[in-house]
């Protein structure tokens, strides 16, 4: 690999993702797939809002609801527009709450496409430092992207761990997910000649 002293990487996610939960048409549990599109309903300035979801299968729709019976004063005005232009960032933000998503569906496809935005800067540290911004969060395991970055195996890496070579800020174990402002330290002696 290449040698740099500082890496971020920001990930950056390619697709909403898609939800399995039962089709009243289908009959049986199938995938949603995220329209990207709000529905908004409002009766006597009482608002309801929802991301709308559809069937791979049959294309019958389910409504994943964001509000529910609001008065229309409540909602942040600028809210209100995003909602009605279906604005993509909310409703990104919307469709990667997954606490709330698994309470509505039987599972959440979290196994999806990312792209890693990669910025290479230099740092007066005798270490490579890998740092990583994750917007959204989602079920991309830590010693799977790093083995992938550090062009070695999860074996090694472990091994790296094991032997202090390579740190973790905050300390967390390595088969968990990434979150948003890891920090990765590799001794520098490894990668540098
Ligand atoms: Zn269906």
């Amino acid at each position: 690999m290449s040698v740099y002293d500082l890496l971020t990487y920001e990930i950056i996610p390619q697709e909403i993702p898609n939800v399995i939960r039962n089709c009243s048409k289908c009959k049986r549990d199938t995938e949603f797939y995220c329209s990207e599109k709000f529905r908004i309903n409002s009766n006597q300035k009482m608002v309801d809002v929802w991301v709308i979801y559809n069937c791979t299968h049959c294309e019958g729709t389910w409504n994943l609801p964001i509000l529910s019976r609001v008065h229309v004063n409540k909602i942040n005005s600028e809210l209100y527009y995003k909602f009605m232009d279906n604005d993509k960032e909310t409703i990104w933000h919307y469709a990667f709450q997954f606490t709330h998503l698994r309470k509505l569906c039987n599972e959440v496809n979290t196994n999806i496409r990312f792209e890693l935005k990669e910025e290479r800067l230099e740092s007066k540290s005798h270490n490579l430092i890998i740092r990583f911004y994750s917007k959204y969060d989602f079920d991309l395991r830590i010693d799977k992207l790093l083995a992938e970055i550090l062009g070695i195996s999860r074996s090694n890496l472990k091994k790296l761990e094991i032997d202090g070579m390579l740190m973790l800020n905050p300390n967390i174990n390595m088969k968990k997910k990434i979150i948003d402002n890891l920090q990765v330290t590799v001794a520098g002696s490894l990668y540098k000649s």
